[in-house]
């Protein structure tokens, strides 16, 4: 159906522009966009008028009629047509065949495999909508002609559409570029592309993240190492990288030798392993870095802290013997568990499985496999396998949650890998003497602290939990001149109890500083007057709840201490 109604848009385009050139116009997740070459740039005021020409189009009811044509007629056909990117497909396609299917509803006819709903009226014409326009460049090389693309969604039923258009405007309200500008979080500017620069504000957050991160991997035995962001490419061509990650990778030349900026912290906590002889008793040994790496994302793919070039990782390299792979996949499915509880984010968990291309043996693959699986069974873990879909070094579990709104992201990936221990030549002493290859397992729980404080701000809604907020009080003196002195004191217990507070006596109305404070999204809000004053009280106000009334200062403290000791 999405894609059907991609074919409809473009029978609406047209209909529009008689010489449109067509390019292609795959379905998407929740819709599907078209690539268009047309006389003069689309506006958004065109949309509408589009939508009005395509119900027209629904409403006739079209079959979707499949041909199979040689591709002499195909070409014959759409050089006919005028279609020069159409041919451009054909060419290609008539390597490897002799036939080519074409789909046919009304004036339209398209080169494509289909499938397809039956007629036009299948449609569902409250259903459906044009989000957008943008540029593309055909086959999606720049040195190609910039092409208009048109997005659409469409659904089932009005209900659905009206649903997912809800939810997009919540996701708008949202968006943590915006919130991070308002809040004073982070900023990025052109002169460092996908860089994020962190404001005061903003590294509260990321240490809290970062020192929360921390305590949990100590917690299950994990040792903090620190390893540089710059090697020889003799490290890099070792580890693979290299061959197959090139494209990725910053590099430059440095006293006439090739130097790379970390892509991946691997090779270098694989280094730290290699300082000496290891034995089965140290196993596992447990890495874990706050990693820096740089990776080389195009600048159009670039997109806020989703997308960035410096990332920092909360990875970790744990070294085990093939036997206690299933054991420390448990500690580590739990550890994840315990992580994601405190953000009220549910995980989801998936495994993937040996691909066609895989290296190393068929039987430490199927331990492997059954390794992972036992130990998701051990913590009854619901999963769904992804056949064939590991990579080509190891099974892995990847996990992914479901924000506020209801959108997935990929987060922690727990992987395994034979080939980096044998690539380095990494061994232990067994306890029967015998040298042996320890396996590696990558785990990354945040993924990147970029990308998960963009998610969580979009998530909370730049309302932080009382333990992430930059601010967690703010203290409001109804007037500066009469309170003042008291609002100090207050502010200074605050401070000797760790509680990030404020005062604000700007001399503006009460109103006004709440709604400041509300605007800015501040947990706490602790206004003091006279009554509060006399009774060594605040007037407690909580984010979306409003008034609590007046309670004792010391009570409050201590409310306040154990939901940041909570991680409320
Ligand atoms: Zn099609
Ligand atoms: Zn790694």
């Amino acid at each position: 159906m999405r894609h059907s109604t991609a074919h409809v848009m473009a029978a609406a385009v047209l209909e529009m522009f008689p010489e449109t050139k067509f390019g292609t116009g795959p379905a998407i997740e929740n819709g599907f966009y078209y690539d268009f070459d047309l006389p003069r740039t689309l506006i958004p005021e065109d949309l509408p008028l589009l939508e009005e020409k395509m119900r027209a189009i629904i409403k006739v009811g079209y079959k979707f009629e499949e041909a199979k044509i040689s591709t002499a007629a195909a070409k014959t056909d759409f050089k006919k047509l005028g279609q020069t990117y159409k041919l451009e497909l054909i060419d290609d396609l008539e390597k490897e065949n002799e036939q080519i299917c074409i789909y046919k509803a009304g004036p339209f006819v398209d080169l494509c495999a289909g499938p397809h709903v039956a007629s036009t009226k299948d449609i569902n014409p409250e259903a459906f909508k044009l989000t957008k326009i943008s540029g593309a460049y055909w086959r999606a090389d720049e040195k190609n002609k910039q092409m208009q693309r048109v997005y659409g969604v469409v659904f089932e039923s009005k209900k659905e559409l009206k649903e997912y258009l809800h939810m997009m405007e919540e996701a708008e309200k949202r968006d943590h570029k915006k919130l991070g500008r308002e809040l004073d979080l982070f900023s990025f500017h052109s002169e460092a592309p996908g860089s994020a620069f962190w404001h005061p504000k903003g590294m509260i957050i990321w240490n809290e993240l970062e020192n929360f991160g921390k305590s949990i991997r100590k917690k299950y035995g994990g040792l903090e190492i620190q390893t540089p962001q710059l090697a020889k490419n003799i490290l890099w061509k070792k580890s693979g990288h290299w061959d197959h990650y090139k494209d990725s990778m910053f590099y430059f030349d440095v006293e006439k030798e090739t130097y790379c900026l970390k892509p991946m912290d691997c090779p270098f906590n694989i280094k730290i392993y290699q300082t000496r002889q290891r034995s089965y008793r140290e196993l596992p040994l447990r890495y874990t870095e706050i990693g820096r790496v740089l990776r080389n994302e195009k600048s159009g793919e670039l997109n806020g802290l989703f997308r960035v070039r410096a990332i920092t990782q909360d990875d970790a390299h744990i070294f085990v013997a093939e036997r206690q792979i299933e054991e420390e996949i448990v500690s580590l499915l739990k550890m994840v568990k315990e992580y994601y509880k405190v953000f009220e984010i549910e995980p989801a968990f998936f495994l993937s499985t040996r691909p066609d291309d895989f290296l190393g043996e068929i039987n430490t693959w199927d331990e492997a496999e059954t390794d992972l699986k036992n130990a998701l069974a051990k913590e009854e873990i619901k999963y769904e396998v992804k056949e064939r879909d590991g990579a080509f070094y190891g099974p892995k579990i990847d996990i992914d949650i479901k924000d506020a709104l209801g959108r997935k992201w990929q987060l922690a990936t727990i992987q395994l890998d034979f080939q980096l221990p044998q690539r380095f030549e990494l061994e232990y002493i067994d306890s029967d003497g015998s040298r042996k290859a320890p396996v590696i397992i990558h785990a990354a729980i945040f993924g990147s602290l970029e990308r998960f404080i963009g998610i969580i701000t979009e998530h909370y809604a730049g309302a932080f939990p009382v333990w992430l907020s930059p601010i967690q009080a703010l203290i409001i003196p109804i007037s500066e001149e009469k309170f003042g002195k008291y609002a100090k004191e207050v502010l200074e217990k605050l401070k000797v109890a760790g509680i990030r507070s404020e005062i604000d006596a700007i001399n503006e109305s009460l109103g006004k500083r709440i709604r400041n404070g509300e605007k800015q999204k501040i947990p706490y809000m602790l206004v003091v007057g006279e009554k509060e004053m006399d009774a060594k009280s605040v007037a407690v106000r909580y984010r979306d709840k409003g008034d609590e009334g007046m309670i004792k200062l010391e009570d409050f403290v201590e409310r306040i201490k154990k939901e940041i000791a909570d991680k409320k």
